[in-house]
């Protein structure tokens, strides 16, 4: 690592660790080091430190809560920027809308709690997704029916060149889990429209949505959530399902006897276990109905 990075992150008294592991940063419990961790305090922290690995051609990679990362047992050589600090949420009011502008750190069920406390209607599809807005947003994460799509207006970005951008609507260019941001963006802040409901009606639709997570979902085990992206026609856990293969082990690793579109850590858990057991929950499901599962959690091996 180059010292004269550290060395002024040092001076600008910015937080840093060097051979940080990232076990404990990642919902699935699992994974090495990282040779240099950073957690700016604010955006314009964050905006500095991008800037500066940009310049000095350390590679990097953003974290929020590591809740859709599945990280290489010998870790990365990759500086990794926590965005766990940058917490910020304000709100102004346009026409009939409320815009709550919210930086890349705050965490989904915080936002729609916040947009709850104000009467605000839009957001409660986020509630209990364990991630933050900058995942969410990279993601287009979604659930019960709404998506990060149909809320944000407006991303405040920094590209792979160091130049702050602004990404406006369609620009976003949305897809199922994609967005147009990359590895190499830095999502500092963005902007949700929302209009004025009932706040007793929104509250009932988030604590609904939350007892259909803690029925379904395995949340006693730590996890990365739906390891697949929905296949074309069908939904990747009742495929799992039907090959048998609910509770199927490998080393720490299982596919959930709950919710067979989640892999559990069920003690110890490898990232080397996980792989072995997604390659061999593809190959069964292939073999059986002809369908490609592609994973929807990201690699962080190098
Ligand atoms: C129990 C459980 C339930 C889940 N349920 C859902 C669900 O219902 N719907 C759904 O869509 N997902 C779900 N997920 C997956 C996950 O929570 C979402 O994808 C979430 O949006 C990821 O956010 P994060 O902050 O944890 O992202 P991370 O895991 O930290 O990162 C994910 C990706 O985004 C990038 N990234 C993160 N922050 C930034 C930033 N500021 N700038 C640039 N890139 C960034 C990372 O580099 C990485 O590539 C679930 C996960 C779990 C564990």
């Amino acid at each position: 690592m180059d010292l004269t990075f550290t060395e002024a992150l040092s001076s600008e008294d910015i937080k840093f660790f060097r051979g940080y592991s990232l076990k404990q940063s990642n919902t699935f419990k699992i994974g090495g080091a990282t040779p240099l961790a950073i957690f700016p305090k604010n955006k314009e922290e964050a905006v500095f430190v991008i800037r500066g690995l940009i310049e000095q051609g350390i590679p990097y990679l953003t974290l929020g809560n590591g809740s859709n990362v599945l990280i290489a047992d010998d870790g990365t050589e990759k500086t990794i920027v926590f965005t766990s600090e940058l917490t910020q949420i304000t709100a102004h009011e346009e026409e009939s809308y409320v815009y709550l502008t919210a930086d890349s750190g705050v965490k989904l069920t915080s936002l729609a709690k916040a947009a709850a406390d104000q009467s605000l209607t839009g957001l409660e599809f986020a509630y209990g997704i364990p991630g933050t807005v900058g995942g969410a947003v990279m993601m287009n994460a979604g659930a019960y029916g709404g998506e990060i799509s149909d809320v944000v207006t407006e991303t405040l970005y920094v590209d792979e060149t160091g130049d702050i951008q602004i990404c406006r609507g369609n620009a976003h260019q949305f897809g199922y889990r994609r967005s147009i941001f990359t590895d190499k963006d830095f999502i500092a802040a963005s902007v949700f429209r929302l209009k004025k409901g009932n706040q007793e009606e929104i509250e009932q639709k988030m604590a609904d949505y939350m007892n259909r997570r803690r029925e379904k979902q395995p949340l006693e085990y730590p996890s990365a959530g739906s390891v697949f992206k929905r296949p074309e026609g069908h939904f990747a856990g009742a495929l799992i399902e039907e090959c048998g293969l609910k509770g199927c082990r490998i080393g720490g690793a299982m596919v959930s006897e709950k919710h067979a579109g989640f892999i559990v850590n069920a003690g110890n858990a490898t990232c080397r276990d996980v792989r072995e057991l997604i390659a061999k929950i593809q190959k069964t499901v292939k073999e059986r109905f002809g369908v490609t599962l592609e994973p929807e959690i990201r690699f962080i091996d190098s």
